[in-house]
């Protein structure tokens, strides 16, 4: 895997340079722990250029450009992402260990992202307001200046599309700064915005530690709005540095989502869903299910069903495609396996395998199903952020709703069950961003608007309602006699 860009270069002002300090940062690949390469350390020297760059994006070239134009940059950075498909997916493979089959998914839906917005871009209108005689009012949608985005490791491709392509649809300068982890995507997504033909500065990309070059974004005075993508912790370090600046935040963090199996449920149509909702991306998901709630009429059965599921998932280096990827570091194999320790042993149901000749350096844990805990307990409770899922039992509907929402997460949730009612009922009831009715993630739509609530965050991106976000709302009221 070779990308054809320099890695240890920041993009600012649309040309690749060293960042002003010089210094590198190691990339590593998780399937072996090998180090493949060096990134920027960029910090708050370059995040100041980057900011001033697309200052000048805004008032030049870039902001002559109408909703049509920008639109049609992002439908041939959509073009360009397909065109470089193994390119991308191979590169997310190796920096996140994600299975390849899981980072080609993940290329589409960037391209999908790109394709999106490009025909969302000249759909963003305002309102006439009827008002008093005498007066004409109207809204206008308008960029809202700088845009900063700050994206975990975990989908690079997927986050950046729908952060960055809803905030240049709405016509903002944008400055990402990727996690340390896996930067690959990030800086590839900006050379295909280069060749896309984007006005210099309209994308800037500065790689480097959260604490440096992520703190110095959101602290920027010249930033407006700040999109946050990553854990509870860094998001309230976020939400605050931006108050300073009084400026708004989107904030996309964790989650502990439920799946609710009512004894009605079709368990075949279910299962795959149950499972592959917890294992994806070997559970390094925000939206991964890592709760299953079954009623306890059908409990045992659902358990044995997804136990025999488990036995047979493997954990293999990304490039050999298998159920699940090694986990990002070893520190996260060491958060992971810590919350493993905390499990009794008959409380692990079920346990895949590791590859027995996945290398000794990557970072391999083996998914897990977990069930005889209390919905209080710990390992029912926290984001594991690993291939962990615990099965809770519940004897009604009201004991469901009770354990669903009794995190203080609310990313997603879904309900399965035959009875319409119900579905309606949970669909209100429940507390997520979103509520899946018979179905989890719905192929992950990105037309589908996504955030939570509580501890999962707030503001919403994907979709249209994303647009709304990344735009400053003027109201002008005329006084004609
Ligand atoms: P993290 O918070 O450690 O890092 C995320 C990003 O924030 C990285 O780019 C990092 O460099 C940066 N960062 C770190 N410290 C910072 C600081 N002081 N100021 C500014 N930026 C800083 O999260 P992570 O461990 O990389 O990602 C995992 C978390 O992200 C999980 O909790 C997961 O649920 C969440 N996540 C949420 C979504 C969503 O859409 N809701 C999607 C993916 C991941």
């Amino acid at each position: 895997m070779q990308p054809w860009f320099d890695t240890d270069k920041v993009f600012i002002g649309g040309r690749w340079q060293r960042c002003a300090s010089g210094g590198t940062l190691p990339m590593s690949d998780p399937s072996t722990g090998r180090e493949i390469g060096r990134i920027a350390r960029g910090g708050a020297e370059d995040i100041d250029a980057a900011v001033e760059a697309a200052r000048k994006a805004l008032s030049g070239d870039w902001g002559r450009l109408t909703a049509v134009e920008r639109g049609r940059l992002l439908a041939r950075l959509g073009a360009l992402v397909l065109e470089h498909a193994d390119a991308l997916a191979e590169m997310e493979a190796t920096d996140v260990g994600k299975p390849l089959t899981q980072a080609r998914a993940d290329v589409t839906a960037l391209a999908r992202y790109c394709e999106f917005y490009a025909g969302a871009a000249d759909k963003v209108m305002g309102e006439t307001i009827p008002f008093q005689q005498g007066f004409t009012v109207y809204t206008l949608r308008e960029p809202i200046g700088v845009t900063g985005h700050i994206v975990p490791w975990n989908y690079p491709m997927q986050i950046i599309g729908r952060s960055l392509g809803a905030a240049l649809a709405m016509g903002n300068a944008c400055v990402l700064k990727p996690a340390e982890e896996a930067c690959l995507t990030a800086l590839a997504f900006a050379d295909l915005a280069r060749m896309a033909g984007f006005p210099d500065g309209a994308v800037n990309v500065v790689p480097g530690l959260g604490a440096e070059a992520g703190a110095a974004l959101t602290a920027h005075p010249g930033v407006g709005h700040v999109s946050f993508t990553g854990s509870v912790g860094t998001g309230r370090l976020v939400q605050t540095a931006a108050a300073a600046n009084l400026v708004p935040v989107t904030l996309e963090l964790g989650g502990k989502s439920p799946q609710l199996v009512f004894a009605d449920a079709d368990i075949g149509k279910a299962l795959p869903f149950l499972v592959n909702a917890g294992l994806q991306n070997a559970g390094q998901t925000c939206s991964a299910s890592s709760r299953i709630l079954v009623e306890r009429r059908r409990f045992d059965e659902v358990t044995e069903r997804m136990a025999e599921v488990y036995r047979g998932k493997l954990a293999a280096p990304a490039m050999s495609d298998r159920d699940l990827g090694p986990l990002i570091s070893a520190r996260q194999k060491e958060i992971v396996t810590g919350y493993l320790d905390l499990a009794g042993q008959g409380q692990r149901v079920a346990e895949g395998r590791v590859a027995p000749d996945a290398p000794d350096g990557g970072h391999y844990v083996a998914p897990v199903l977990l069930a005889g805990l209390a919905p209080e307990d710990r390992l029912a409770q926290e984001e594991i952020f690993g291939p962990v899922q615990v099965l809770l039992p519940f004897d009604d509907e009201e004991e469901a709703v009770v354990i669903a929402n009794g995190t203080p997460y609310g990313l997603v949730a879904s309900v399965w069950s035959a009875d319409g009612g119900r579905q309606m009922r949970l669909a209100k009831r429940l507390r997520a961003g979103q509520v899946f009715l018979n179905n989890y993630g719905a192929a992950g739509g990105v037309e589908l608007p996504f955030g939570g609530t509580g501890h999962s965050g707030h503001g919403r991106e994907k979709g249209f309602e994303a647009l709304y976000g990344f735009s400053s709302l003027k109201t002008v009221a005329a006084h004609h006699g």
